[in-house]
């Protein structure tokens, strides 16, 4: 067997110059087992209906999020049980659920008159952040996803399909791209910055490999050059959050205080102190003269049940003379079209035919024969590069329309006129998880495979046999 991975030595002792007396206790949490976390997909099923179906046991709730819990050790792994494929929950750490809990996105509120948010993750992938914004927004409004690199574009597609939200759009852009076509167009923009990871050490010993002084230098000019396209997203009155997953003063209080150093129309807001949530520290970064830096928090791991993580909310002042805030420019090109006559047939018989759910017409938009559930504000993209303008609900063929697998995971229970339902302990679940069809005599057509009742993906039944049609890249 290999050594494991040491923590480096130099970040030990900026840590113990940082934590002083404290520092025996936060290097004992390094050497202790991680903390997972399972967030339930509250756009499926409560907090409480899930905890009185999970497989598996769960612990205490998150403090700063009602629909979380602690995971306990078990036999069964969450990650590869088929409630996770149905997308009832995500695994993460708890720490990383404060970001959007303390961006707190506010969904449509017909009582208060009030339209959802237009919220953007400009740095999403895998995801995480943005199926808790999608949740938190209860799937209304826009929540834009973006991400950079291409190669972690599939993880982010895979997990907020798996998520069945109908208000998300992915793109893959740079921010300077989404800054001059958007402008000051979001309520609330979440930078989950590129860092040194210091706080997965005890998650992930391998990033330690990575991590040296020079690198945490490198991330911070990074993350500066990030936040100063970042701030030009935001409306007049609306947030920034900066949000990373390490401990180094240059990449958290030394960024912040850069940006109000440059941007004077943003504000620091003060965060509630979840048991555990330390104010930021101004001091480590030399900048006592911020004063404000406080109003951030710090999440360490002997302090509470997380990771490292660290969280800073900014407002942009409703008067903010620079950049006033603008409507999207319009590309003058229909990336996405209306349905034509052919198409609105097809899909018509389609719906009448498998589905109980219901789509309103005015959020159907077709891309390259594939038809879209976009969110209910769909302001235009121009150039940028969409990945996902919505939900894909499903093919146009040739004289007919073939249902897709993100509107088997939108769909909820019983949003299907045929259903063939599995139990996880039954070796057919296993089989169509695998590909296989599956022998079940019932009416032919287009049958939703669900697993206790939740849908999991399409079969088509055909004299008694459902053909698999779960997706290659989604099989177990
Ligand atoms: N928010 C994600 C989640 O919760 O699952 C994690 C985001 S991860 C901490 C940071 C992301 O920033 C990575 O996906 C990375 O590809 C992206 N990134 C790297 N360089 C970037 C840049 N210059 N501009 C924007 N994003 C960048």
């Amino acid at each position: 067997m290999s050594e494991p991975v040491p923590v480096p030595s130099l970040f030990l002792e900026r840590m113990s110059r940082l934590l002083g007396a404290d520092f025996p206790a936060f290097a004992a949490a390094l050497e202790a087992e991680p903390v997972s976390g399972l967030r339930v997909n509250t756009l499926k099923l409560s907090a409480d209906e899930f905890r009185k179906i999970s497989p598996f046991p769960l612990g205490d709730p998150v403090p700063w999020e009602a629909s979380a819990f602690v995971l306990l050790s078990s036999d069964i792994s969450p990650g590869l049980h088929p409630y996770h494929l149905a997308g009832l929950y995500y695994l993460q750490d708890p720490s990383a659920m404060s970001a959007a809990a303390l961006l707190d996105p506010q969904p449509f509120d017909a009582a208060q008159g009030q339209p959802g948010e237009r919220v953007l993750d400009l740095a999403a992938a895998p995801g995480g952040k943005t199926t808790h914004l999608a949740a938190r927004m209860h799937g209304s409004g826009l929540l834009v996803a973006n991400e950079i690199k291409e190669k972690r574009l599939g993880h982010l597609a895979m997990n907020v399909e798996r998520w069945g939200a109908g208000n998300v759009v992915v793109t893959h852009e740079t921010p300077e791209r989404l800054a001059d076509h958007f402008g000051a167009f979001f309520d609330r923009v979440l930078v989950d910055a590129p860092c040194s990871g210091e706080g997965m050490f005890r998650k992930d010993r391998g990033a330690c490999l990575d991590w040296s002084p020079e690198m945490v230098a490198g991330c911070a000019v990074r993350q500066r050059n990030i936040l100063r396209v970042a701030v030009q997203l935001v409306r007049p009155g609306g947030r920034l959050l900066y949000s990373t997953c390490t401990f180094a003063p240059e990449e958290n209080e030394a960024v912040i205080a850069a940006l109000l150093d440059e941007f004077p129309e943003f504000e620091a807001e003060a965060l509630p102190l979840f048991p555990g949530f330390e104010q930021g520290r101004p001091e480590w970064a030399g900048r006592e003269d911020r004063e404000a830096l406080r109003a951030a928090v710090r999440l360490f791991p002997h302090r509470l049940s997380g990771e490292g993580h660290f969280v800073c909310r900014l407002r942009r002042r409703e008067q903010a003379a620079s950049r006033p805030g603008r409507r999207p420019r319009p590309s003058g090109r229909a990336a996405l079209a209306e349905m034509n006559r052919l198409q609105s047939d097809l899909w018509r018989d389609f719906a009448r035919d498998a589905l109980t759910a219901d789509f309103t017409a005015d959020r159907l938009r077709v891309r390259a024969e594939r038809l879209y559930f976009v969110p209910e504000e769909m302001p235009d993209f121009g150039n940028l590069r969409l990945v996902h303008p919505g939900v894909w609900l499903g093919t146009f063929k040739t004289g007919r329309f073939e249902p897709a697998h993100p509107l088997a995971l939108f769909l909820r229970p019983g949003g299907a006129r045929r259903t063939l339902n599995l139990s996880p302990a039954e070796p057919a679940l296993t089989a169509y998880l695998r590909g296989e069809p599956l022998p079940a005599p019932g009416e032919a057509g287009w049958t939703l495979v669900t697993v206790d009742g939740w849908p999991l993906g399409w079969g088509k039944r055909v004299q008694g046999l459902v053909k698999n049609h779960y997706p290659r890249g989604w099989m177990t």
